[in-house]
């Protein structure tokens, strides 16, 4: 049989919740990466490392809630936190002490940020960083690298894999797209004098496809853009309580200016963050004082700023990184499937490798280099030309049909639940979709 009739024959109850689904969603789906050809595997439920769909395959998963689950699914005590506070209130209405101990359990990970501001998604946290870094310096501009991804507001979608329908003109005209090179990007700043912050995706474009020469590159890019006097946003939604318990910023001794968090942040809630200097910062302050301009301070609304629910299940979050070698776990199975993947290329004579820091290992299936396995130094363009679309698609597919469900057709995204026996399966399921798809 083909992979695709496989497909079909090993999800076929999926079927009907996609013809359900099509006549409900735009393209039929809620999420542009939650789409597989020919249809989606529907979930259930999921536990630990696996998900289950509606045919109850047991999946072994490495989307891990798109990067937000670095200790699996259903982390008892995070459950339990949830459980508790939802029979307490899901929304109080007002200033709450759970807030309070959320940020609290941030800035202990987290010491570059004097203040803080909860959000709801990682989107709205790149867009209210780049609106402080805009009224702190009185300018317009931004600069973003070429394909990093910081979300789908208007001013971080232009080159960053996403389409631009409906962006308006007038903020295209705004942002300034950069490769990741200092040089560039020095020239750039050195020209025009009207830049605000750049932005930066800490491991490089989309969560680390396309790494950056960490960490000197960020190094360098603090330095520059304190000589320019241009605001430094780590954007740390992916690499936050991930790269280390405080993120690549801890990891590598970098202080940014301002910081944008998600994902691990909020323990699988919807949740995220800005924080940062306290002079920028403080620019969202109401103040009773005649003197201050309330109209023209930084607004920022958001009815599920730091819902209890969500802070209940980021303090548990964040408390089991302070306290229980969650990273290093991830990390230690991490470098276990990378070195796994490594050798099944080897062993099935395919022409490719896996690289990645960390807990993300990428996969590039049709190109080898001379990298580390660690940062690897093929140009983007090369990455891109030899795994298109319909490659990562054809991967995903394949890896499926062998229980296993990799981010992107690209990338695996470890948690601290995938213990030794899960990755050897996985690297056992690798081995044989390139079997199947070299068939
Ligand atoms: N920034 C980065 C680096 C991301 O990877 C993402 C999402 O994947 C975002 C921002 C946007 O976060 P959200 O999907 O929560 O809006």
């Amino acid at each position: 049989a083909t992979i695709e009739e496989r497909y079909r024959e090993m999800f076929s109850n999926s079927v009907e919740w996609y013809e359900r689904g099509r006549s409900l969603f735009a393209g039929g789906i809620t999420h542009q990466t939650r789409f597989t050809s020919p249809f989606p595997a529907y979930i259930d439920h999921a536990d630990g490392p696996y998900k289950y769909d509606v045919d109850d395959n047991q999946i072994i998963d490495y989307v891990m809630g798109n990067g937000s689950l670095l200790m699996g699914h259903s982390k008892p005590e995070i459950i339990e936190a949830v459980r508790e506070q939802a029979g307490r209130g899901t929304h109080v209405g007002g200033a709450s002490t759970h807030e309070v101990r959320y940020a609290e359990a941030v800035k202990r990970l987290v010491p570059s940020l004097e203040r803080v501001r909860f959000t709801a998604s990682g989107t709205e946290s790149t867009y209210l960083a780049l609106r402080l870094a805009r009224a702190y310096t009185g300018k317009t501009k931004i600069v973003k690298f070429h394909e990093h991804f910081h979300g789908w507001h208007d001013y971080v979608t232009p080159e960053s894999g996403q389409a631009l329908g409906g962006v308006p003109q007038e903020i295209l005209g705004t942002v300034i797209v950069a490769p990741a090179d200092i040089a560039a990007v020095d020239a750039i700043l050195s020209q025009d004098n009207d830049i605000a912050a750049v932005i930066v995706e800490c491991n490089g474009a989309h969560y680390g496809t396309f790494p950056l020469q960490n960490p000197q590159f960020l190094q360098d890019l603090q330095d520059l853009t304190k000589r320019h006097g241009v605001i430094f946003i780590m954007d740390e939604v992916i690499t936050g309580f991930r790269l280390s318990p405080g993120g690549a910023q801890v990891r590598w001794g970098l202080e940014p200016d301002l910081t944008t968090m998600a994902k691990i942040i909020a323990g699988g809630q919807p949740g995220s963050a800005v924080g940062g200097r306290a002079d920028i910062m403080e620019l969202m302050a109401f103040r009773e004082d005649p003197e201050w301009d309330n109209m023209g301070r930084v607004a920022q609304g958001g009815t599920y700023n730091a819902q209890p629910v969500t802070a209940a299940a980021g303090i548990a979050a964040l408390d089991a990184i302070a306290n229980e070698g969650i990273n290093a776990r991830a990390d230690a199975m991490s470098q276990r499937l990378k070195e796994g993947l490594n050798e099944a290329f080897i062993q099935n004579e395919v022409t490719g490798h896996a690289h990645g820091i960390s807990s993300i290992i990428h996969v590039n299936l049709g190109a080898d280099c001379s990298c580390d396995r660690d940062i690897c130094n093929m140009p983007y363009q090369q990455i891109y030309d030899t795994m298109p679309a319909a490659k990562t698609r054809a991967l995903r597919r394949a890896m499926l049909v062998n229980g296993v469900d990799m981010m992107g057709g690209r990338a695996f995204i470890v948690s601290s639940a995938h213990d030794e026996a899960v990755i050897d399966r996985t690297t056992a399921a690798f081995s044989q979709s390139l079997k199947d798809l070299r068939d």
